[in-house]
Parts: structure tokens; sequence; C-alpha cells
């Protein structure tokens, strides 16, 4: 028998799949082979057309990109030993393991599968996260004592998972954060439709759009908790005070509305717009009911309340005039006609769209 002696340290490789391109540099068209290990038969992808090809094939195409998996007769062994104490310890053991089916997936076809993470479906406290409550068991396969006790003896990792439940300690956070979500969308529609009611607020505060969509998501739509207001990208610095950047995309709020967020996520700078007594010639006084949109769907073009008494400068949002907690997330306060779009103005100073406070 003879036997091929590699260097201690090198590693083999198997071709496991190429792409090729047909045509020119300058247009063309990408196909790929693969090899299916399980019939040890390869494939060619053309598009939505799959044909089982010869070898010989895919030896003679001219190849763009090669992929190689890595050999190791190491994991050979590991896995046959795995099956077999899967066959042996089915009906033994007091203890059933929950583990990773991604982690099963490396270590059935990666050479180094790496530590066992069962943190797809478990937190950091060891149970189930909520928000994966309804799919956990999808996440992770059972499997004997033995088979755990010898996996994590050869890969270590973990955590050791012998039963699936949503953790407290998650679930109570997830509680608190609801609570939070409701608490500031309620207070904030709340002081929308004061400010709505306002026919000539004294100060306005702006807000850069980006933000607000954060912050907006969150309390909609479950999303992650913004952090400190960022008006940077909105404003400048003139003599200490920051001032609105011509053309950026912000909405416009009640001092009451902009302190009600400052209080609870900090940031800034605050920009104070300070509205004046003209009414542009060329304001927009029609309300377009057909075409208004809430906040949640409004775009980057202008935003302007109807038949407005004040100039403020730079691409305005206008926030929805409601007093339900549902007019910043539901579609169908689309259908409010408080908000016209599209409607840019120009004024003596700058190019501003007007705002109007519409009593509703
Ligand atoms: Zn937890």
């Amino acid at each position: 028998m003879f036997l091929i002696a590699y260097p201690r340290g090198v590693a083999t490789y198997d071709l496991a799949a190429l792409i090729c391109h047909h045509g020119t540099a300058g247009s063309g068209h990408y196909t790929a082979y693969c090899l299916n290990y399980l019939n040890d038969q390869w494939y060619e992808f053309d598009d939505q057309y799959v044909t089982a090809v010869d070898a010989e094939i895919v030896r003679n195409c001219e190849a763009y990109v090669l992929f190689y998996r890595k050999c190791g007769d190491e994991m050979i062994k590991k896995r046959q030993c795995a099956v077999e104490l899967m066959k042996r310890s089915q009906n033994e053991g007091l203890l059933k393991f929950h583990i990773s089916k991604q982690w099963v997936n490396k270590f059935n076809n990666f050479a180094e599968p790496g530590p066992i993470s069962n943190s797809d479906f478990l937190c950091i406290h060891g149970g189930v996260p909520p928000q994966k409550a309804t799919f956990a068991e999808e996440l992770c396969t059972i499997i004997p004592q033995a088979v755990w006790e010898y996996l994590h003896d050869t890969f270590s990792g973990g955590p050791p998972c012998t039963h699936l439940y949503i953790c407290p300690i998650c679930q109570a956070e997830q509680n608190n954060l609801n609570e939070k979500r409701k608490r500031e969308l309620e207070e904030f529609t709340a002081l929308n439709a004061a400010f709505q009611r306002l026919e000539n607020p004294s100060v306005v505060y702006a807000i850069g759009m980006n933000w607000f969509k954060i912050w907006e998501i969150f309390v909609c739509k479950n999303g992650e908790v913004p952090g400190p207001i960022d008006n940077s990208a909105i404003c400048y610095v003139k003599n200490n005070q920051a001032v609105l950047k011509q053309g950026s995309d912000f909405c416009s709020m009640s001092k009451e509305m902009y302190q009600y967020l400052h209080n609870i996520y900090g940031g800034g700078p605050d920009i104070i717009l300070q509205p004046t007594a003209k009414v542009s010639s060329q304001s927009s006084t029609t309300s377009n009911p057909g075409q208004s949109k809430s906040l949640s769907t409004v775009s980057n073009h202008a935003q302007v309340h109807t038949s407005s008494k004040m100039n403020l400068s730079s691409h305005s949002h206008t926030l929805p005039c409601s007093n339900s907690s549902k007019s910043l997330c539901d579609p169908e306060h689309g259908k409010n006609p408080t908000l016209t779009e599209n409607t840019e103005i120009s004024s003596p100073d700058q190019n501003v769209p007007i705002l109007k406070h519409t009593k509703i």
C-alpha cells in the first residue's frame, strides 16, 4: 500500500463549486457548477435550469471563480463517532439536549466547525428570547445526552440546554420596553394634537427626520431604542446658535414635543425656528385629501400644512394632526387631509415651505 506523506500542518482542499462567465468583458452571463456531496454528482446552475452534468464537463470549463472545501480526515472520524453514538444512545441517558441546527450543519460540512454555538436560539441567560419563542424549536434539534457530552467534550461551547423556556429576565425587559413604547407614543401624540390646535405657535423646533424615523420605528414597529437626538446633519452653528441648513430633511414640532423627546434621549443641538408673520404668495393653500400622507410615509419633499401663517426654512415635514395614537403608525392615517405633499415654496430670504396649523 502506497501512502502519500503530507508535511504536518498542510491542509488539502477539494473543489466544491465554480462560476463561469460567458460573453465579453462588457456583457455576458454567469453560470455555476456545484458538487452535491450526498450523491457525488455535479450540477450546472443556469438561471432557473439545474442540470446534472459529467465531471469531465466541469473539468474543461473556463472557471471564473473557484470554491474549495477544506478536507479533514479528523472530522470524518468525528462525524462517524457521533453517528454511532446517536444509534447506540437513543434510549439511554436521563436527559435530552437541544443543539443549534446551524451548528450541526457546520459539524456536518466544515473541516473546522468551531465551538458549539446555541446562541441563535438561546439568550445569554440560557433561556429562549421572547421574540424567538414561536420558532425556537425550529432552530434546534434534540440529541441524546451521550452525543451532547461527546460533542461538548470535543468542541466545547454551549450553553447546554435541556429544556426550552422563555427567559423571564428577557421577558421582563421586553415588557418594560413595550411599556416605554406605548407611553412615549401616547404622550407624544397628545402633545402633537395640542400643537395642531395652536393657531400661531411662538416657538417651533426642528428635529432631523433621520433620527425621528428611528424613534418612530421604535414606538410603532418594535424597533431598537434610539440613541440621542442627532441634529448635527441638519444645522450649522452661527453666533453660538444652531441654525437650520437650507434643504435639510427635518420635521417641525412644538417646544413641548421637542423637550419631551429631549428629556428622554438627550442629544441635539436644539434648533429653534423663529416663525415670521410673512405668508408667501406662492404657498399652496389647497388641502388635497387624496395626496395626504402620514408621517410614516412622508417623502423627502416638503410637507406643508395648508393655509399657513408662518415661514420656516428648509424641507419641512409637519406632523400629522390626530388625537389618535394611531396617527404615527396607521397607514390609514394617510387619509387624514391635513398634509399636502410636494409643495416647494420660496420666500424672500430662503426657500421655505409654509407651515400651517389646521384645526381638525
Ligand atoms: Zn434572557
